[in-house]
């Protein structure tokens, strides 16, 4: 039944497709022994990454609330975390924020199955977009430095009205840019809020991705995938 409604499917970018969880904690961990922080101050990997884990989630969750702007992103995840295990060392901090956002995008993994995925939906003759709460630039490097680009016709990033899902304006400019209309078009994300309830609001059809299989979430009328091959189920 989807399959005859639906021509246009939208995708979250960090994880959904690209593997921001993987790639970042690839690219700290080397950002961390460059820097030697553990022969330094006796702080360990293991101990520094689940705390800054914490403190990055509930910055960008600030970020999506507009509670906190991206330099508070961008200036506060690395500081307060090194402040928490008394490491106040502002070379150290200058280092890590002007260079991870830089490194970060030369991990370019994605999630598993995203590229088998998208192919098989490109090749059903769907039109396929990205709608990514991201800054705009690494948005642009996740897309085009990896085989996305190679499937997708818009890309879009709430940067770009300084807004972020779940507000309207977001999926909107999405779908003006794709020129395609919410009853036509699905949204496939990993956050439950932003993402699934988000594009529900406006008349899309959501799919939530359970990137971290958490199954804490109940059908909610919409259909929930642990794994991006399960698309092939829906579409
Ligand atoms: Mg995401």
């Amino acid at each position: 039944m989807m399959k005859e409604k639906i021509k246009h499917i939208f995708f979250d970018l960090d994880n959904t497709l690209w593997d921001t969880d993987k790639n970042s904690k690839t690219t700290l961990e080397t950002m961390f022994s460059e820097m030697k922080v553990t022969e330094k101050y006796g702080l360990d990997f293991s101990d520094f990454y689940p705390n800054y884990y914490v403190r990055n989630e509930k910055l960008w969750d600030l970020y999506r609330q507009n509670l906190a702007t991206k330099q508070d992103i961008i200036s506060k995840r690395f500081c307060s975390t090194f402040q928490e295990f008394d490491i106040n060392d502002e070379e150290l901090n200058q280092y890590f924020e002007e260079n991870f956002l830089k490194k970060v995008v030369e991990n370019n993994d994605l999630v598993e199955n995203a590229e088998n995925a998208l192919r098989y939906l490109k090749s059903n003759n769907y039109n396929l977009h990205i709608v990514s709460n991201g800054f705009i630039e690494p948005t642009e490097r996740k897309v085009f430095d990896t085989p996305i680009h190679q499937y997708v016709s818009t890309v879009t990033s709430g940067e770009e009205i300084n807004k972020r899902k779940p507000a309207r304006e977001v999926f909107e400019l999405g779908l003006q840019k794709a020129r395609a209309l919410p009853e036509e078009s699905s949204f496939v994300g990993d956050d439950w809020s932003a993402d699934a309830l988000g594009s529900e609001k406006i008349g899309m059809f959501p799919v939530f991705f359970d990137y971290k299989k958490e199954k804490k979430y109940k059908q909610n009328g919409f259909p929930i995938v642990e794994d991006l091959l399960e698309l092939k189920n829906i579409f």
